[in-house]
């Protein structure tokens, strides 16, 4: 029957492995996620999965932005005459490749402070 099971919620956050809707389901105080495909997580292991998701998502930034300034490096080579704006140009997609680097370790970082800091009851409700 509707009225055994647990309350669902879809709040637009995706899975962190098929990125399908993934709905949090509230049974008395147990608090889980789960997605439509069958991927299943506990509010911490979820928390942990979806934050590897987004360093993966900015790995993958960083990864597009060498790629572009190795391109405008060898369009570079290639080029006769003015080439200032390509050497820039790699030069500044470095740069943000960089700055994606250093919000990776500032984010995990605090996501070190975040694992130890967060009390379990959070996630229930009630006391
Ligand atoms: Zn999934």
């Amino acid at each position: 029957m509707a009225a055994d099971l647990p309350a669902r919620r879809f709040d637009g956050v995706t899975c962190p492995d098929c990125s399908g809707p993934i709905y949090d389901e509230q049974d008395g105080r147990i608090l889980r996620f789960r997605c439509v495909a069958g991927h299943s997580y506990s509010p911490e292991t979820m928390r942990i999965a979806h934050s590897k998701k987004l360093e993966n998502a900015l790995w993958s930034a960083i990864a597009n932005f060498e790629e572009h300034a190795a391109l405008l490096r060898r369009l570079a080579e290639a080029t006769s005459g003015d080439v200032s704006d390509l050497e820039a140009g790699a030069r500044e997609r470095q740069e943000y490749a960089a700055e994606l680097r250093a919000l990776i370790e500032k984010v995990n970082g605090e996501q070190t402070l975040i694992s130890t800091s967060m009390p379990s009851s959070k996630y229930f409700n009630g006391t």
